[in-house]
């Protein structure tokens, strides 16, 4: 079985094409729930028993229990899908590296209006992959800004980290970068 789960629907960023701002955030009851606590996860982790989870949200590593659930699961393989915003949250998730996380798919969004968001991204990438993460990057959004979309792309690429342009970008539109 392959499961996934939205650990909570918050994120720090503002994406326009966010497929949460026409679905979850227009639904006034679905923005008032609560981040479900780990031992419900645990709980329905253990029951199910699937052999691959991927955690997304929102941005699941905006969730401080996070690297906990992943040890309480030893046995189940993790992908994770993140922004790499959370300073705190790939911080946690590197004091150890964790063998049950088998991917990690960060997303680049070269429109994201944190301050030095390039050499951000960057440093934070690269802390999961000296960790010895398997981390690759996919390329969202990037006709707003494709010049930092290029750069990013040609700085990971360099350092030997994949990057792929999410399969729904308008390539025939916008072209490569
Ligand atoms: S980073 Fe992802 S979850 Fe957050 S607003 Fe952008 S698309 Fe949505």
């Amino acid at each position: 079985m392959h499961l996934c789960i939205n650990l909570t629907w918050l994120c720090q960023n503002e994406c326009d094409v966010c497929w949460l701002n026409d679905t979850i955030r227009a639904r006034g009851d679905q923005k008032m729930m609560r981040t479900r606590p780990m031992a419900d996860w645990t709980a329905a982790l253990h029951r199910d028993k699937p052999k691959i989870v991927d955690i997304a949200g929102g941005e699941p590593l905006l969730v401080p229990w996070l690297p906990d659930l992943l040890d309480q699961n030893p046995f189940t393989k993790f992908g994770l899908s993140t922004n790499a915003l959370s300073l705190q949250g790939v911080s946690r998730l590197c004091q150890r590296r964790r063998y049950n996380i088998v991917s990690i798919n960060a997303s680049i969004h070269p429109d994201c209006t944190r301050p030095e968001y390039e050499r951000f991204f960057l440093a934070q990438v690269g802390k999961m992959v000296n960790r010895g993460y398997p981390v690759h990057c996919n390329l969202v959004d990037y006709g707003d800004d494709v010049q930092r979309a290029a750069s990013l792309r040609q700085q990971l690429e360099e350092h030997g980290v994949p990057v792929v342009i999410s399969p729904y970008e308008r390539t025939d539109d916008l072209g490569d970068v």
